[in-house]
């Protein structure tokens, strides 16, 4: 299996490489050359398999031989262990013909644990192997930052530091991130504001001598890894409801585009899915593009479901490769013009072949909030704000004749409630608990050190850390 940058220019690389580069050099993404295909029987044979060996069996492909298939089934089950039920990603029933695929039963309670507690693995794996060490720096807002610890926290051949602006994220959100102990864990709060923390983090990538010395690397939303790692919850969501006897289609609350990608790679392999529904807040340039076929930047504006305030969703660029034929010149070209003057277009042959698949709503903020308490009333089923969005996306595109109605739908639910009590419960009228892994969470010790917004002192804080720094010294 090769990998291809969706701009053209940059080399061709295998697994390992893909993983440990993150964003290509030439500026693109990675995508596989070609998609695995599996055919009927292949997606049949998954039928009452734990998710752990669907898994396997769905990534493996996707290694091309880099990790072989025993090392890869101990990391995968080792890294969905860490989940609070056993089903990993279980699927509850809403009503006649709409489910939920609940993807928050990770150490954090939101999706992105799915892909990140493999990716912490993986990266530990091939560092191992190739007796290297890696530090991880990024900046969160609040949200983000706790995911990425957990992947990280007592990896062997890891150190990460996670700036975040100090007395700006939630209570729960920095408890998440300072409380844990580990020691390769450092949890940096920052006297600035979040563009301050990601300016700094610019700022010592670009630092080349700081970079190439510290091994710094990042796992972020457009790493392959995590779009793989995000494959596997469709094929389980769909053979549980019939596949591949039977159509599904899933409705995804979208911010980076990276998700519903990964919903788009699972129709690539041969799963029968019938319609991808992309659900925005009020942050709606993706539903602004379906509807238009134009791409258009709009400032971000705060809402109750903050990880979807996204103006520019960076893994878009992967579909757009597909739409325009994989010519990495013609993607380049757009997404410069895209930089220049804040839109491009495609052809309406383009955007017809985007709405063979896709349809796109957007939710403001008071479809949210009554979606939340329509769905209490109804079900008994408490929605966070992001799943909220995705399901009142999916009653949209079923009002709109853009599904059909015999398909089941599988709403995508990427937080859980507990996560935003405020907004869950000022729309329902109930608050919702911490599940039980996170309920001592408030006792917990924590740990974190206060920096100024200053370059230098930054780097220092993490020259004297990183244990990539003292074996180059
Ligand atoms: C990150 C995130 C999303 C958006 O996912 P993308 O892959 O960026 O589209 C939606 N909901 C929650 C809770 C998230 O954390």
């Amino acid at each position: 299996m090769q990998y291809v940058s969706t701009r053209g220019a940059a080399p061709v690389l295998g697994f390992e490489d893909v993983l440990l580069a993150g964003l290509a050099r030439d500026g693109g993404l990675y995508v596989p050359q070609s998609w695995p295909q599996f055919s009927a029987d292949d997606i049949r044979a998954l039928r009452g398999l734990p998710y752990s060996e669907i898994a396997v069996r769905v990534m493996l492909p996707f290694l091309g031989g880099a990790i072989d298939e025993d090392a890869f089934r101990a990391i995968v089950t080792d890294a969905y262990a860490s989940f609070d039920h056993s089903a990993v990603t279980p699927l509850i029933q809403l009503d006649q013909t709409t489910w939920v695929l609940e993807l928050f039963h990770g150490p954090t309670l939101a999706f992105k644990d799915v892909a990140l507690q493999l990716l912490g693995r993986l990266f530990d794996h091939v560092l191992a192997k190739r007796g290297e060490r890696v530090t991880i720096v990024g900046a969160t807002s609040g949200d983000t930052g706790s995911a990425a610890i957990e992947a990280c926290r007592d990896r062997q051949n890891v150190d990460i530091f996670i700036m975040h602006p100090k007395g700006r994220t939630s209570e729960v959100q920095r408890r998440q991130m300072t409380s844990v102990l580990s020691s390769n864990v450092h949890n940096i709060a920052l006297d600035g504001t979040f563009d301050d923390c990601q300016d700094l983090v610019k700022g010592m990538f670009n630092d080349t001598a700081f970079r190439d010395t510290m091994g710094l690397s990042a796992v972020n939303s457009i790493n392959w890894a995590r779009i793989m790692a995000q494959i596997v919850y469709y094929f389980t969501a769909a053979v549980a409801l019939g596949a591949p006897d039977r159509k599904i289609a899933f409705t995804v609350p979208t911010g980076n585009f990276g998700n519903v990608y990964a919903a788009y790679g699972a129709r690539a392999m041969g799963l029968p899915i019938d319609k991808l529904v992309v659900g925005s807040n009020s942050n709606d340039i993706l539903a602004r593009f379906f509807a238009s076929g134009t791409m258009a930047a709009a400032p971000v504006v705060p809402t109750f479901s903050p990880s979807m305030d996204i103006q520019i969703s960076s893994n878009f660029e992967r579909l757009l490769f597909d739409l325009l034929d994989r010519d990495g010149d013609a993607v380049t070209a757009a997404l410069n013009r895209f930089r220049a003057e804040g839109n491009f277009a495609v052809t309406d042959a383009q955007l017809a072949k985007a709405l063979s698949i896709f349809a796109g709503h957007r939710v403001g903020e008071d479809g949210t909030m009554e979606t939340v308490a329509t769905t209490w009333a109804n079900s008994g089923y408490l929605l966070d704000p992001h799943t909220a969005v995705g399901v009142a996306a999916a009653k949209a595109a079923k009002a709109k004749a853009e599904v059909d109605p015999s398909v089941p739908m599988v709403v995508l639910a990427t937080a859980h409630p507990a996560k935003f009590p405020d907004a869950v419960e000022k729309a329902s009228g109930r608050r919702p608990a911490l599940p039980p892994r996170l309920s001592d969470l408030y006792e917990r010790e924590e740990r974190l050190s206060d920096l100024p917004n200053d370059l230098a002192t930054v780097q220092a804080f993490v020259a004297a850390r990183a244990r990539a720094a003292q074996e180059a010294a």
